[in-house]
């Protein structure tokens, strides 16, 4: 009688945990338990093996069994209907829940299209560390000594003697290309740079560079102007005018500072050019004989040019933000008004 009681027990047990998904599984269940040649009738068969004076209390614990069985199957098929009854309750045309996506940051937009431009004239993307030793970032681009760019003031140390450093400008990159590769040498270098300048709408301790280095035989200041005339060209539409100004950069000789026709006046002047009709955009020069000798390129041989843009201007002129702290500050307000600007 025990062992009847433990059994039940254990087909109870059974019959709890039996998850069903759908009219399937509630067949399976009813042909396991309730079926003709099911559980059910086998444990009923059991009666005849009970001795005469425990048949009774025997039939009161098969019957409850059953019966228990019976309501599980009852229940069982009742969540399936609920089930079912739920999906097809369902309005398939509600709209779905809108997953928030991003858009790019306008200064990769703007580096992109940089880098595209100068892509389809021939050169190829030059990467290199922003944690830069003296040589790379001052020494090799003919940066002297007494240099007040090399100064405390303007270039976050990380160790001095030796000199390492977050890297200035991403010429270091140009350096480490001369380094390993002969002319022609035509690459053009993104990436991020380090000034201690005080954080203001003007000025601020991080920003990015495309720098660009073409050396090859017969490079010339016409081909100079021709390629940055050709990108401002594809940058800012057809309509623009350059112009250059001699300046002086230790990298570069000559050297010149060029100017493109003020995008909101057109040229008759306002706020943006301080009504002089040019807004500065980039500094270019050809290559200092001295950084070739560095490399051991014959600087009798071989010429080139060099120029150098900041990200965020050329994205200032472009876009018109006015206040170079918006890009770092990650305000979805202002990143959000580049969405679809490819
Ligand atoms: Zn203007």
């Amino acid at each position: 009688m025990n062992s009847l009681v433990q059994q039940l027990e254990q087909y109870k047990q059974e019959i709890n945990a039996f998850v069903v998904n759908n009219a399937d599984d509630a067949e399976v269940f009813r042909i396991k338990y309730l079926g003709t040649k099911g559980l059910i009738k086998n444990v009923m068969g059991l009666m005849k093996d009970v001795p005469a004076e425990q048949k009774k209390e025997a039939g009161l614990l098969l019957n409850e069994f059953k019966l228990f069985t019976e309501q599980k199957f009852e229940q069982l098929k009742q969540s399936i209907e609920n089930n079912s009854e739920e999906e097809n309750n369902l309005d398939w045309s509600l709209p779905g829940n809108i997953v928030p996506v991003g858009t790019r940051h306008p200064l990769n937009l703007v580096r992109n299209k940089i880098v595209s431009i100068f892509e389809r004239l021939g050169f190829s993307v030059a990467e290199g560390p922003e944690i830069e030793d003296d040589w790379h970032n001052f020494g090799a681009m003919n940066l002297p000594e007494d240099h007040p760019a090399r100064d405390m003031q303007d270039t976050f140390y990380i160790n001095q003697n030796p000199s390492w450093l977050l890297r200035t400008h991403t010429s270091s990159v140009q350096a480490r290309v001369m380094e390993k590769q002969k002319p022609p040498i035509r690459v053009i270098c993104p990436g991020r740079v380090y000034r201690n300048e005080t954080i203001s709408a003007r000025a601020h301790c991080f920003f990015h560079q495309v720098e660009g280095l073409y050396v090859d035989e017969n490079v010339s200041f016409a081909d100079l102007k021709q390629t940055l005339y050709f990108f401002v060209q594809e940058m800012f539409g057809k309509d623009v005018k350059v112009r250059f100004r001699p300046s002086y950069f230790p990298f570069t000789e000559p050297s010149a500072e060029m100017d493109i026709s003020c995008l909101i006046c057109g040229g008759d002047g306002c706020n943006v050019c301080k009504h002089t009709g040019w807004v500065e955009i980039l500094g270019s020069g050809m290559v200092h004989p001295k950084v070739l000798e560095n490399f051991g390129i014959d600087s009798n041989k071989y010429t080139g040019f060099a120029f150098g843009m900041g990200v965020e201007r050329i994205c200032q002129l472009k876009y018109r933000v006015n206040d170079l702290r918006l890009y770092s500050q990650n305000d979805v307000r202002f990143l959000k008004q580049f969405t679809g600007v490819v």
